[in-house]
């Protein structure tokens, strides 16, 4: 009797459990389009799913919504599956491909010492990499210990070593490179990006980074004669590109050239090389880099690049004649940007609500579970165990909560925001300068409503920079600040100033000091105190600043250097930790301002 009720019990439970998900709605994420079919009588397409940019970010994010609803966001176990479901139908045809910056910045990397992210890549079988800037970051010994633990291959084309003038050899790493699927070769080439001296932490003088245009030339020729019938490169090298001008947010869809991107931007690395090149060079280009999504064909090129964090994924399908084995550049096609998430919200088929800039949460409709080309999106078990392995000990710092937020802080490079205003304020206030200014990249992630936890500043400030405080006479800081905020790396986050600038003209229009209340003439033969880090104005006298700094350390030197330590908290993820710990709820009117048009500028 006893075991027929539990047998019922049961019954009625798995019944409850099978029909709760039926009933439930479940999202499509299929193109308007055709997909690409394997069994295609005429063409034989090559998938390759690309990442870029995963900077340790491993676990999914919990973000609070105003109602107190939570969603998530990311997490490398529901990539895995995007991997898994194209594998089923695809077979050993599917190619997985890493543009760089793996490991370094979420707090995942920090406490597994890379090996989460190692242990990810190494599971899923990447078939090819290629190192990102960031990835020198913890030293050569760091970088080529990580390599040595791959099952993979690296492709590395354009670094050299200054003293022997050969290339170098890390673990794993090879020289271009020709992988053959059922008789198609396809050759592939690795380039890292030349800004990388300069935009790691890591002092590596001793190598040289070689510009990219001879070197895919001499490489696509050799690869070709090797019989490759495409060639890709694979590069940790950047280009930002617009949205198209119907399109709000770049959609998931398939695209093709005629439904690409909109312009992109004409100084960025990747977009110059490109343009560069002659037809037929080169038939695929995998970014990374500058941390945007593109999803677009420069210089009738495909260019894929996936943002950060691992919050999106793109699939691009090469076509091959069956008879010739020719590849017909008009028919490739790209899918995505695909989300990668736990559930979507309904109305918008992502969970990214950072990039669709909406207040009111009732717009978004329902969270529900989504199918990608069939398959319901869930987590690949194989991935999270590997997440497990760590899990206690993220716990430590994702329990430690030291504040929370109502607001989402978010930064970009095209005008100024809350996230850099925030930044610089608490810099200035903990150091007590006139006026503070840093680098877009001293903070790597979004501040998203809700908790932020010892866990959130790990990822947000993964370098803990030394903060520097010098002195400047009003004339130089109007030179640095027309240097930096008109080169390449702009745009520089200040606090103390408002300036006006004109960027066609190169020039700084007008300059004020502005404490948060009022405005006061800036002089130009008065001295002023200022706050920065270390990586913009290094320690060491005979160190160069990074980024745009290189330009300003031609003519100048701080003055009066010294570095800013309060009680036992000597670095900017120490600091801002404390600083926040201190703080009961991060609110605009107290603590940034995004009214505050500090930076303004005009055509
Ligand atoms: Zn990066």
């Amino acid at each position: 009797m006893e075991s027929i009720l539990f047998h019922l019990i049961f019954l009625s439970l798995k019944l409850i459990s099978v029909y709760g998900i039926e009933d439930k709605k479940v999202l499509n994420l299929d193109p308007e389009t055709q997909l690409p079919d394997p069994n295609d009588p005429n063409i034989f397409y090559i998938p390759i799913i690309h990442t870029n940019d995963i900077h340790g970010s491993f676990y999914p994010k919990k973000i609070l919504l105003p109602s107190g609803k939570t969603y998530k966001i990311g997490g490398l176990e529901y990539l895995a599956n995007y991997i898994h479901i194209m594998s089923k139908i695809w077979g050993n045809r599917l190619l997985y491909f890493d543009s760089g910056d793996q490991f370094q910045g979420g707090i995942e990397g920090y406490i597994s010492q890379g090996k989460i992210i190692m242990d990810y890549f190494n599971e899923i079988d990447v078939k090819k990499s290629v190192i990102g800037n960031h990835e020198f970051d913890y030293g050569m010994e760091f970088l080529k210990k990580y390599m040595n633990l791959s099952k993979f291959d690296w492709i590395i084309d354009n670094i050299k070593n200054k003293t022997s003038g050969k290339y170098i050899t890390f673990p794993h790493q090879k020289k271009s490179i020709i992988i053959e699927i059922e008789g198609i070769k396809i050759g592939f080439i690795g380039l890292v990006s030349v800004e990388t001296p300069s935009s790691t932490k890591a002092s590596i003088t001793d190598l040289e980074f070689e510009d990219y245009k001879k070197i895919v030339e001499d490489e696509s020729t050799k690869l070709k004669n090797d019989g490759a019938l495409a060639v890709i490169v694979l590069g940790h090298v950047g280009v930002y590109c617009t949205n198209d001008k119907n399109e709000v947010k770049l959609k998931y869809k398939l695209r093709d050239k005629m439904t690409a991107q909109g312009d992109c931007n004409k100084k960025d690395e990747a977009y110059i090389l490109l343009n560069k090149l002659n037809e037929n060079v080169i038939d695929l280009f995998l970014a990374g880099h500058r941390h945007d999504i593109v999803h677009n064909w420069i210089n009738n090129i495909p260019v894929s690049a996936n943002g950060k964090n691992g919050k999106y994924t793109q699939i691009i399908y090469l076509p091959f004649d069956r008879n010739s084995h020719k590849l017909i550049k008009d028919k490739i096609v790209m899918e995505g940007p695909l989300p990668i998430c736990e559930k979507l919200f309904e109305n918008k088929l992502l969970c990214d609500l950072a990039i669709v800039n909406e207040k009111d949460e009732t717009n978004f409709g329902e969270l529900l579970n989504y199918k990608f080309h069939d398959q319901i999106i869930s987590r690949e078990e194989k991935i999270t165990e590997i997440g497990n392995k760590y899990l206690e000990e993220f716990n430590k710092y994702d329990k430690d909560i030291l504040t929370f937020t109502l607001e989402h802080l978010e930064s970009t490079k095209i005008r100024e925001n809350a996230l850099g205003n925030f930044y610089t304020d608490f810099l200035r206030q903990i150091s007590g300068v006139d006026i503070s200014l840093v680098n877009a990249g001293a903070f790597r992630t979004p501040l998203y409503r809700g908790n932020i936890t010892n866990a959130t500043i790990h990822s947000f400030d993964p370098f803990g920079s030394n903060i520097i405080k010098f002195k400047a006479y009003g004339w130089e800081v109007k030179k640095i600040i027309e240097q930096i905020q008109m080169g390449k790396h702009a745009l520089y986050p200040i606090s103390g100033l408002k300036i006006v600038i004109n960027k066609k003209y190169k020039k700084l229009i007008s300059i004020k000091l502005y404490d948060g209340y009022k405005e006061s003439e800036f002089e130009d033969e008065k001295e002023y105190s200022l706050v920065s880090n270390d990586f913009c104005f290094p320690l060491k006298d005979n160190a160069v600043g990074g980024d745009d700094f290189t330009t300003v350390y031609q003519w100048f030197r701080p003055r009066d250097k010294e570095k800013v330590i309060i009680g036992k908290n000597n670095n900017s993820r120490d600091l801002l930790i404390e600083y926040l710990r201190n703080i009961e709820q991060l609110k605009g009117d107290n603590h940034y301002n995004l009214e505050d048009q500090r930076i303004r500028i005009v055509e």
